[in-house]
Order: C-alpha cells, then sequence, then structure tokens
C-alpha cells in the first residue's frame, strides 16, 4: 500500500497548541511522526492527548501552529478534506445496517459500485469474514471495534486517528485487541496515532510513546527508552515504578559518577545522567524495582564486587504469584520496594529481616535533584 519513501502519512505539528478562553488545553508542542509507524500519546485523563489528536484530524482548530501531513499543510482543511480517519472510543456504527454495509459506506458514498471485493479484504483484514451479514448489535465488544477500524481504513487514509478506541473493553479483550490493531497496523503499513491513559497499552503497541502532562509532551520515545530512561519523576512514575535515591555525587570518573547516599556509595553510568554533573553536586538516582535482587545481611559475602549495594531492613512483604513484592526501609530511600522474582525466595526474608539490596549499576537513571519523587 505504501512504498519506502513515501513519506506521506508523516504526521508533524509544529508549535501547535489550543486555549480555551484563558484556559491552555495544549502548550504549543512539536510533534513528528514517521510515515508507517504507531505513535501513542499517552496521559493522565485531561492531559491534551485528545485535543492533540483532534487537531490533527482538523475536528478542533488549533490556536497556533500548523499541521503537516507528508509535505502538505492541513492546518485550513476541514476533517473531509485530510487524508486521515478516525477511530472513537464510542463505535459510532449504523445499527440498521449490517457489517458489510457498515464497512461498505465510506466506499458506496464515494460512489464506487462494486464494493465486494474491497470489504471482503477488509473483513478478512480484521478476521470478521464470516460475520459479513450480522448487524453490530449481534457482535461482541472487540468484533465491534474490528468493524470499525475496517471502516476506517477502506478508503486508505494515510494516517490512522485512534481515540482511546479499546476503552469501552474488559480488561482480558482490550489485551487481545492490543495485539490485533499491532498486527493491523503492521499488516497495512500506514501511520497510527492512538491516544490512551493506559501505560500498559501505549508500551504493547506503539513504536514511539509520547507521554503528555499539564498540556506538554514530557518525553517521547521507544517504550523501552522511556522506561529505562525516563528524564522526569513523572515519566518514571507514570510508566511503573520507581525507588529515587537522593544522592550527592561524590566523584566523576570516566564513563561513571560516583554517588554517596544513605552513608553507602552507589555508580550512575555517566551516559544516564542529567548534564551537567558536578562533584559535591545533587543527583535524583532512580532503579525499578524488578531491577533490585535481595540477600540476606548474614550472606552479604556471596553478593558480586561491581555491584550497587544498600543495606535496609524488610518492613512488608507479599507474594503475588510471579513475585514476592519487598518493601525495605533504608539509611538511602524511606520505602524500597523490591519485586524479587520466586526463584530468589528465602525464608528467611520476612519481615524485621536486616538485608543488602543489590543491583547491575547499569540499571540506575538519574535525574535532575529539584525533581520531587512523586
Ligand atoms: P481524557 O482522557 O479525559 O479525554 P485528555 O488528555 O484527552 O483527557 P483533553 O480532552 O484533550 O484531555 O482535554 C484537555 C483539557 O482541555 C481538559 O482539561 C479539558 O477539560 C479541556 N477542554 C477540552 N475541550 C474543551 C472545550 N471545548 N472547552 C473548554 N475546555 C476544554
Amino acid at each position: 500500500m505504501t512504498t519506502a519513501h513515501d513519506h506521506g502519512g508523516d504526521v508533524r505539528l509544529t508549535g501547535i497548541s489550543k486555549t480555551y478562553g484563558s484556559f491552555t488545553a495544549v502548550h504549543p508542542l512539536d510533534l513528528t511522526v514517521p510515515q508507517g509507524s504507531f505513535f501513542a500519546l499517552l496521559g493522565a485523563s485531561g492531559c491534551g492527548k485528545t485535543t492533540t489528536l483532534r487537531m490533527i484530524a482538523g475536528l478542533e482548530e488549533p490556536s497556533t501552529g500548523t499541521v503537516r501531513l507528508g509535505e502538505q499543510d492541513v492546518t485550513a482543511l476541514p476533517p473531509y478534506k485530510r487524508p486521515v480517519n478516525t477511530v472513537f472510543q464510542s463505535y459510532a456504527l449504523f445499527p440498521h445496517l449490517d457489517i458489510f454495509e457498515n464497512v461498505a459506506f465510506g466506499l458506496r458514498r464515494r460512489g464506487i459500485k462494486s464494493v465486494k471485493k474491497q470489504v471482503g479484504e477488509m473483513l478478512d483484514l480484521v478476521q470478521l469474514g464470516e460475520q459479513a451479514r450480522r448487524k453490530p448489535h449481534q457482535l461482541s465488544g472487540g468484533q465491534q471495534q474490528r468493524v470499525a477500524v475496517a471502516r476506517a481504513l477502506i478508503n486508505h487514509p494515510k494516517v490512522l486517528l485512534l481515540d482511546e478506541p479499546l476503552g469501552a473493553l474488559d480488561l482480558k479483550l482490550r489485551r487481545r485487541m492490543q495485539l490485533e490493531l499491532k498486527r493491523i497496523q503492521t499488516e497495512v503499513g500506514i501511520t497510527f496515532v492512538h491516544v490512551t491513559h493506559d501505560q500498559e497499552e501505549a508500551m504493547t503497541m506503539a513504536d514511539t510513546v509520547a507521554v503528555m502532562n499539564g498540556g506538554r509532551v514530557e518525553q517521547q520515545g521507544t517504550p523501552a527508552d522511556l522506561y529505562e530512561n525516563p528524564r522526569t519523576t513523572f515519566v518514571a512514575n507514570f510508566l511503573g515504578t520507581s525507588n529515587f535515591i537522593g544522592a550527592e555525587v561524590a566523584e566523576v570518573s570516566g564513563d561513571d559518577v560516583i554517588l554517596k547516599a544513605g552513608g553507602g556509595k552507589l555508580t550512575l553510568p555517566r551516559a544516564r545522567c542529567p548534564a551537567p554533573v558536578t562533584t559535591g553536586g545533587t543527583v535524583l538516582a532512580g532503579v525499578r524495582p524488578e531491577k533490585i535482587s535481595l540477600t540476606h545481611a548474614d550472606d552479604a559475602g556471596t553478593i558480586p564486587s561491581g555491584r550497587n549495594r544498600i543495606t535496609g531492613r524488610i518492613t512488608d512483604s507479599s507474594f503475588i504469584g510471579v513475585s514476592t513484592q519487598y518493601v525495605v526501609d533504608s539509611p538511602a530511600c524511606e520505602a524500597f520496594e523490591v519485586y524479587a522474582q520466586n526463584i530468589e525466595r528465602d525464608s528467611r526474608l520476612v519481615p524485621g529481616a536486616d538485608v543488602v539490596l543489590h543491583w547491575n549499576p547499569a540499571h540506575t537513571f538519574g535525574l535532575d535533584a529539584e525533581q520531587s519523587p512523586f
């Protein structure tokens, strides 16, 4: 459907903003979504992600800035003249038409008579070929959502916009549909821009995620990059749990920054530090709970050298099947969270036990110390 050199599906927002009276829903932002990528706008309710999506669709007029699709400036074009289509959370199917006719609608409106082949292919793409003659109310929520996707794709838009399309589905179906949408996007190869407040959903589906907060894009990157190298505590917390340690820079040595924290020393890769770092300065060091191992203090001698270590005392533990979650009180961090795989279970690791937390220094990330950990 597209070629490697086709940039018609690039979405480029430049200085785009939206104000309602004195309220700014979206502060001026620049965003580039490359042709053929699956892009997610992720953020809590009210952060401006839907408004941003609606400005790409042409359903909302920007207060400032431009929207380009490929080389074309579409800022002044009405929605129906833009090569985009939108799938909403409320599937908005025509209840009196069967599935075939719902999908055929866009073609018929353009005066195309022989629709059978194209509609058939689209229904196969969303795996609903068997249901073609059913009415929407005879389908499950997930099936109705797939019809909405097929109907939006039939006119071959260059960009498909999805506004919380899985929000009405139960959790299990949601997970299935996430993989399904990803498969469809890979198969048709067009640009998808997906709005969601669910971090797991964004991370499962998207090649690139833009995390929005208070009408601004706080950080943009691949799911792994955002998870492993969050640049703000908001991003770190939105994409999972983090432990934060307020630390002083003891020394900058080659590729490493040596930190003083809670009476001990920690190593932080310099590449994962906010610039600039200077001896005597402060840094907020972060580490994800599943990166940490827990060893009873009596066995501290067995911990390999070169790992970051912190001593503490277990205050709480809960077994949740795939892992045991511990809370550890330490001079470096009040309530350190540790998710230990069951393989590491040790019957002495109970509340009250003295322990050493340790992890590979490569899993430590550094943030500007001015930020609040919460
Ligand atoms: P949700 O997930 O709840 O839809 P969102 O991140 O998509 O949230 P938006 O719908 O983009 O957020 O709204 C951003 C902010 O702009 C919100 O505070 C909202 O109340 C406000 N807003 C949106 N539309 C209007 C409008 N027509 N008039 C005034 N304020 C608006």
